[in-house]
């Protein structure tokens, strides 16, 4: 992406002021007290060890998307010196471990979103207008999680499709990425009444669901957007400012937190921070 479509969509963003603040591709730093570990949770960087001095955006057509799984498995066999996904000795075979192939996947996407569909087990399907199960590339390496459907997502049936959703699509398009290209989804699949926050039986009997969209998409980076779904995600009360600026793992996955971009339509201010935050995930990535 060139600096003029960079800057345009930094606009969106109403982050004009990062031009001034920051020489181009110098990630801003945060305060030092930011950098302190969340309860039961040590960072694996943080934006103070980040280089991020070198920030590279991707060019649009260089996807970054996950290798299709038979090709992807076929590498793996070939790092592991195995002809062929033979299941010897009852031993799980290499393409069970990995997970379904292509034409397996998306059977298993279909099963997954109608066990999603049909869910009773928590009082939100009561109240709900539809799932909303997620959304995005099925090969995509950034996942981004968020909260829960409001309004508009509970009558579109899909995340993030509001202001806030528009904002995050210029949050992503900042970072070079296209809405397209990332895969998005929510801890709860289902509307909480008023938009109030999520209960804690309600994140539990959606926890599953989240974990096996996961383990079948396979990113590489995980965005927890906003407040609700880091602390839910990394079991921790901590608040945002103390979470955000530094990379944990869920599993085996670098997790990075995000402003939710809700808060940044209410708290315009804080949007240069949000560009740190994007920065901060983007360079991650770079890193993996
Ligand atoms: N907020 C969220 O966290 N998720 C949505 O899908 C919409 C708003």
């Amino acid at each position: 992406m060139d600096a003029a479509a960079r800057l345009r969509y930094l606009q969106a963003m109403d982050i004009d002021v990062w031009v001034a603040r920051h020489p181009p591709g110098v990630c801003g730093r945060l305060p030092s007290d930011d950098f302190a570990d969340a309860d039961g949770r040590q960072p694996v960087t943080t934006l103070a060890d980040a280089d991020v001095s070198g920030l590279a955006y991707p060019q649009t057509s260089a996807l970054p998307v996950n290798p299709s799984p038979d090709a992807e498995a076929a590498d793996e066999r070939l790092e592991l010196g195995q002809a062929e996904d033979a299941d010897h000795d009852g031993c799980a075979s290499t393409q069970e471990l990995r997970g379904p192939g292509p034409e397996n996947a998306a059977e298993a996407w279909q099963s997954l979103q109608h066990s999603v569909a049909v869910c009773r087990a928590c009082a939100l399907c009561e109240t709900r207008t539809q799932t909303v199960f997620g959304v995005g590339n099925k090969q995509a390496t950034w996942m981004l999680i968020g909260e829960a459907p409001g309004q508009n997502e509970d009558l579109q049936g899909e995340p993030f499709v509001g202001k806030a959703g528009q904002l995050l699509n210029e949050m992503l398009k900042a970072i070079g990425l296209q809405r397209e290209q990332v895969y998005i989804a929510n801890m709860l699949k289902c509307r909480p009444p008023n938009n109030r926050d999520p209960q804690a039986e309600e994140v539990a009997a959606c926890h599953d669901f989240l974990q096996r969209q996961i383990q079948l998409l396979q990113p590489k980076i995980l965005l927890a957007v906003g407040r609700i779904a880091a602390q839910n995600l990394l079991d921790t009360q901590q608040p945002l400012s103390r979470l955000r600026g530094k990379q944990y793992r869920l599993g085996d996955l670098p997790l990075v937190v995000v402003h939710h971009p809700a808060y940044l339509l209410r708290s315009p201010l804080e949007k240069a921070k949000a560009w740190e935050d994007l920065q901060f995930a983007w360079s991650v990535y770079q890193s993996l």
